[in-house]
């Protein structure tokens, strides 16, 4: 039988199958493959009975995530807030040259828009060709349209504590899943630990539920410039062929930017991620 493993605790796989859920265990072939069942993955699995079965082979994976592990997203939505935390760039501009080296597809979201404007942030990123949706989870303003963008997919938030991913994800469930936050989990210092899982907000449309997905880390990664997607068409018209597109003269990038073609923030987001390879 085959289905998707939606849940992952201490063991246990939860492979969903035409309607129904068995408690799975991976059998002793993963470990000497060095494999792992993440959740995410479609598997086959053998039926022991109606609530149990065996995971026994895992299907090929479009993508993954380390940390937490998940796998076969469709979309990640990058969630900042007008205000309360500050909108950050950098934070944005990481998470886009993070997925786009991914492969992964992905859309920003500006949630709390009861509490102001950006448009100039939002221009930055529409002007370059990113999908930007505004919302409020507060009075509902966009959950129509983030739910339009999501339909049929496997979507994850990723955004600072406090942006409203776990309200936006309630919003999108319309029923109170998940605590919401708050003082309770300020104060704890520290989310208490929960499981990756998927949540089903319709047929083929799910969720990631996870209190890893704050920020992906860049890792290593040689050229973030051509990540940044409006600089590529200047890459290759430096002067020097190993241009890092910072210091050196006659660099392309920099006389685009001194243009105006490339917006300020983002060259110096690109300097500082840069700088850290
Ligand atoms: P998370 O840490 O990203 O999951 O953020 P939460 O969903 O826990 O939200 C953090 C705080 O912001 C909570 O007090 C929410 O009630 C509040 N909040 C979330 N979305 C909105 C919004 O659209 N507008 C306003 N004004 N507050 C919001
Ligand atoms: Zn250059």
């Amino acid at each position: 039988m085959q289905g998707r493993i939606i849940k992952a605790i201490s063991g246990f796989f939860y492979v969903e199958c035409n309607g129904n859920t068995y408690e799975c265990k991976a059998k002793g072939i993963f470990r000497k493959k060095e494999e792992t069942p993440v959740v995410g993955d479609i598997v086959e699995f053998d039926e022991i009975n109606e609530k149990e079965g065996n995971v026994i082979s895992i299907g090929e994976r479009k993508n993954i995530l380390v940390r937490p592990p998940i796998s076969n997203i469709d979309i990640v939505i990058i969630v900042a807030a007008i205000k309360i935390p500050a909108i950050s760039t950098l934070f944005i501009d990481k998470q886009l040259a993070y997925l786009r080296n991914k492969g992964i597809d992905c859309i920003i979201c500006i949630n709390k828009s009861d509490l102001g404007e950006a448009n100039d942030i939002v221009d930055i990123y529409r002007n370059i060709g990113y999908d930007v949706v505004l919302t409020s989870a507060k009075d509902d303003t966009g959950v129509d349209v983030l739910k339009e963008k999501i339909v049929g997919k496997t979507a994850v938030f990723v955004g600072n504590s406090g942006v409203g991913k776990s309200s936006l994800t309630n919003k999108l469930l319309k029923t109170k899943v998940m605590e919401e936050g708050d003082l309770s989990k300020i104060e704890r210092g520290k989310q208490t630990t929960r499981h990756t899982e998927l949540l089903k907000i319709s047929d083929n449309t799910y969720i990631a539920d996870s209190p890893g997905f704050s920020s992906f880390e860049l890792g290593e990664i040689d050229d973030i410039a051509s990540l940044f997607v409006e600089f590529n068409e200047y890459i290759g018209e430096c002067k020097y062929r190993d241009c890092r597109h910072i210091k050196e003269d006659d660099c392309a990038i920099k006389k685009a930017l001194a243009e105006g073609k490339i917006s300020k923030s983002r060259y110096d987001n690109f300097c500082l991620l840069a700088n850290k390879q």
